[in-house]
């Protein structure tokens, strides 16, 4: 499989440390509020990613952390902690906002089947693996101790700028954000391991430390839960595009730093989605939610469709009209594959079935592009193969899209039969309470027969002698229907 890494600025073969074994580390919510849907589009790239490499014959272990401390409102560490800034504004606890978000992330996620990673973990559980490496990093002279709070020392580094497009003026970002900057740092990229003293000292949780009672910064946390569960060999790291500089070129540093050698191989970044206005926001103007969507009358599996249909990196527009063109795209898909049989009692054509899989693996292997993945998808529903073929491939692909296709088409097929069946009640209960009806439903049943057989004398026959009746037959694509003079 070619994957692009943000790290070297190349797609490349991926070949994981362990042969046939991936270790994959995922930066999780803060959970100080509900996820956005520019999040969860990250998530459920990462998500793609991670059942690709399932389907690819990888035995996959996916770490998530939850951070629940130490993301500052500036990424550059500066200003006050989110999960503070969360609580204050609900009136509750710190423990009490990161139960109810994390919850509500989860709900989101089932809903747009993202799979839960193996592990999970909160930032808060890890405290002394965090303290044990800043313990390390004072030892081997990466960190230093100023104003109270711990700090890595990026002029200790032969190299701290790992994804090029980013640089020293970026820090300036959460100044502009009205975070004044911290004075006790030796140079302007330093940043806070362990906070002992902060301007806001109301914060909720800390913990006692070598260094006094605090709280670890947030990009620690990272490195401690990566480290704890898949060792100093991490395969691939993932997440939003903005997490790449500060947050991960930190993480860069400190866990080279501790460990003394290489540590991430693959770095996969998603890019933003955006509105036509511009950066996603939790604060301004409509919080674009999954509760939203379906207040609005979409379904969740719509907005992963969208999603799915352009590559991971490359920036998306969101707009209420993208959506309705979705709406209408995945609708239609899901009629064609409703329209399957999937009681044809037919074999699978596996010659016919590997080749078109060819097509889907050929579209994943390249830098996972999905978009060409679902038109994978149509072509099996246009190929010249029998509806058991088609249906088994497209069960084959969905466990890699998660797009519910075949549960989406069933439950359509189910819908229309159940229409059919009101329909034919409704005429039966009508019948049932007029005998010139029912009379009426006896020919037309009789006339329809009698086409079957091609005895069109009949059918002819039938009709004029409703007429007679005063009884006009109308027929249409769905059958035919009748009129009373
Ligand atoms: P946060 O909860 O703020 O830590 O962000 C969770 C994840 O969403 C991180 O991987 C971010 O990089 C990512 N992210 C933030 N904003 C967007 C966006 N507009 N589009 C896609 N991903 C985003
Ligand atoms: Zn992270």
């Amino acid at each position: 499989m070619l994957l692009y890494n943000s790290a070297t600025r190349k797609r490349e073969e991926f070949i994981p440390h362990v042969e046939g074994k991936v270790s994959m580390y995922t930066c999780g919510p803060t959970v100080y509020h509900f996820a956005h849907i520019g999040n969860l589009r990250t998530y459920m790239m990462e998500d793609v990613l991670e059942k690709y490499l399932r389907y690819a014959g990888y035995d996959v272990t996916r770490v998530m952390n939850i951070t629940d401390v130490g993301h500052l409102s500036s990424d550059a560490d500066e200003g006050e902690d989110k999960m503070l800034k969360g609580a204050r504004r609900e009136k509750k606890t710190v423990m009490e906002i990161a139960k109810f978000y994390t919850d509500a992330f989860f709900a989101d996620c089932e809903k747009l089947n993202i799979k839960t990673p193996d592990i999970v973990q909160p930032a808060t559980g890890c405290i002394n693996e965090y303290i044990a490496m800043i313990e390390t990093l004072l030892e081997k002279g990466y960190a230093y101790e100023a104003g109270g709070n711990i700090y890595f020392d990026t002029s200790k580094l032969e190299k701290y700028y790992i994804f090029n497009d980013f640089k020293e003026e970026d820090l300036d970002v959460g100044v502009r954000e009205g975070v004044e900057a911290d004075g006790n740092k030796r140079n302007k990229a330093d940043f806070v391991l362990w906070f002992t003293k902060s301007k806001f000292d109301d914060q909720e949780l800390k913990w006692e430390s070598p260094w006094g009672i605090g709280y670890p910064g947030w990009h620690i946390e990272c490195s401690g839960i990566s480290l704890k569960y898949l060792g100093e060999y991490l395969d691939i790291h993932c997440g939003g595009i903005d997490n790449a500089f500060p947050h991960h070129t930190n993480e860069i540093a400190q866990s080279e730093a501790c460990i003394g050698h290489d540590w991430c191989k693959y770095w996969f970044h998603v890019l933003h989605l955006n509105t036509n206005s511009g950066k996603m926001s939790k604060s301004k103007g409509e919080f674009l939610t999954v509760s939203l969507l379906e207040e609005k009358g979409y379904d969740p599996m719509v907005y992963r469709f969208f999603c799915l249909q352009s590559h991971y990196r490359k920036s998306l527009v969101f707009s209420w009209e993208n959506m309705d063109n979705a709406v209408v795209a995945y609708n239609k898909l899901i009629a064609r594959i409703a329209a399957l049989n999937p009681h044809s009692g037919e074999a699978v054509d596996t010659e016919a079935y590997e080749t078109l899989r060819t097509g889907f693996v050929k579209a994943m292997d390249n830098d996972m592009n999905t978009s060409l993945g679902i038109t994978a998808l149509y072509d099996v529903l246009k190929a010249k193969t029998n509806d058991a073929t088609k249906l088994a491939l497209i069960e084959n692909y969905d466990t890699v899209l998660s797009l519910s296709l075949l549960d989406r088409a069933a439950a359509l097929r189910q819908k229309e039969e159940e229409k059919k069946a009101a329909e034919a009640k409704a005429l039966a209960d009508a019948a049932a309470a007029d005998p010139f009806v029912a009379e009426i439903l006896a020919a037309i049943e009789a006339r329809k027969a009698a086409k079957k057989e091609r005895n069109f004398a009949e059918a002819d026959r039938i009709r004029d002698e409703l007429a007679a009746k005063g009884v006009t037959l109308i027929d249409t694509a769905q059958g035919t229907t009748y009129k009373i003079d």
